[in-house]
């Protein structure tokens, strides 16, 4: 296998002689075919290729196939959007009166789909604390539970994910391990190497890396045998809407040609080819952009660690953080650029300390090549109490900070004048 950084950039695409060197877009809705016979073998799985760009498009598929190569899995499902990637790999494997165990620290959008929207349609979901000990989360696992779900790092709590803790759940109950790896990329931490079947990304953040493409990717591990248990009865049976394909049969990629011939065929939430291409040119440097983003974190975590007007500072790779160890173990390399920490003072000094910046804007994007900052309790949460925020832990202090790519220098200079101000 070739190392990751050169996936990054060779990945997914091998043109033929005389095609464009550079991975077209395609700007095509539908394909032509001579034969009529030729598109039923399509629609019948037979033969591999395109006929509708809601199932499958050349740039979509380079996309797909460099992250899936990237993680170690055996295809990828490109989606409109990370929420979008979220809904169809949950839906595919559960329904009305199914579970989900999930933990608490996951992102903000993906906790309302949990704890709202999906309880709405019959799933309900359990949710953990990541800190819980295993016989504790073991508990909310029962015969309907069809997924244990988590982020490798989730924000703004920077809580690391113990793979090995919930993987040996899953592998206990034989339920399926999905793992949201959008702060962290295949380029930082591999999931699936850890025990996870399913990996999710929002690639508006990272793989993008520039802010210009919204987007998200499922990826099929291929490692979850269908046929070993009965709690996933629905590949086991006949699907009567594929002309009775039996997904359990498909083996390694049953999860993923479920998710593409049945969810994105009624679902319909496919990346379009332009933000596919956008995304796909944007991951050329995703290795390198990884390598500067975890360089400045490490100097700016110190930084604010050390200044007096910082009460404390959250970023695994501080030695004093409580999953330095866990961050460690599986992401050696580094842990991204998303840190938060907590301005003295409070929420009004918080606040001031924000109006001092001057080159890291406030925007509620993280994950991309500028650096950026938000204040949770005076913009996205201002609606709930200081004692509402505790609870969800959240500080009315807490600055996220997503640190970029550019010199450490000017990042922590603007940091300092801000600081000094307050
Ligand atoms: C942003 C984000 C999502 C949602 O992705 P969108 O592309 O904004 O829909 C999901 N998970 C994580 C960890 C994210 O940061």
């Amino acid at each position: 296998m070739k190392k990751l950084d050169t996936i990054c950039v060779q990945g997914g695409y091998k043109p033929k002689s005389g095609e464009p060197r550079v991975v077209p877009i395609v700007q095509s809705t539908t394909y032509y075919y001579e034969k009529a016979g030729e598109m039923a073998d399509l629609f019948d799985l037979k033969s591999e290729g395109y006929f509708y760009t809601r199932l499958a498009n050349p740039t979509v598929d380079a996309f797909e196939k460099k992250l899936a190569e990237l993680d170690g899995g055996v295809l990828g499902i490109a989606t409109a959007s990370g929420m979008s990637a979220t809904l169809l790999a949950i839906l595919n494997i559960a329904g009305a009166g199914d579970n989900l165990v999930v933990s608490r620290a996951i992102y903000g959008g993906s906790y309302n789909l949990f704890s709202v929207t999906l309880p709405k349609y019959g799933i309900e979901c359990r949710f953990f604390d990541p800190d819980d000990c295993a016989e504790d989360i073991e508990k909310l696992v029962d015969d309907k539970t069809k997924v244990i779900f988590a982020e490798t790092i989730a924000n703004p709590t920077i809580v690391v994910l113990d793979f090995e803790k919930l993987a040996n759940i899953a592998k206990k109950h034989k339920v399926l391990f999905m793992v949201d790896n959008t702060l962290v990329t295949p380029v930082l931490c591999r999931p699936l190497d850890f025990g996870a079947n399913v990996v999710i990304y929002s690639s508006s953040k990272y793989l993008d890396g520039h802010a210009v493409a919204l987007g998200g990717c499922i990826i099929d591990g291929g490692n979850f045998d269908f046929k070993s248990t009965n709690r996933y009865e629905e590949f086991l049976r006949p699907d009567e809407s594929y002309h009775g394909l039996v997904y359990a049969d498909l083996g390694k990629t049953a999860f993923g040609v479920k998710c593409r011939v049945q969810m994105m065929r009624d679902l319909g939430a496919i990346m379009s080819p332009e933000n596919a291409f956008l995304t796909n040119l944007g991951m050329e440097t995703l290795a390198l952009r990884m390598e500067r983003h975890c360089q400045n974190a490490k100097k700016v975590a110190e930084f604010l660690s050390n200044h007096p007007k910082v009460e404390w500072v959250l970023h695994p790779s501080l030695t004093d953080n409580k999953y330095h160890a866990l961050a460690n173990k599986y992401m050696p390399n580094g842990q991204g650029g998303m840190m938060s920490f907590g301005v003295k003072g409070g929420c009004e000094k918080a606040s001031k300390f924000m109006e001092g910046l001057e080159m890291i804007a406030i925007v509620t994007h993280v994950a991309d090549s500028r650096s950026c900052v938000l204040h949770p309790a005076s913009t996205t949460h201002r609606q709930l109490s200081s004692a509402d925020l505790e609870a969800i832990g959240i500080k009315d202090n807490l600055v996220r900070l997503s640190v970029g790519i550019e010199n450490s220098d000017d990042i922590i200079d603007d940091l300092k004048r801000a600081l000094d101000r307050v």
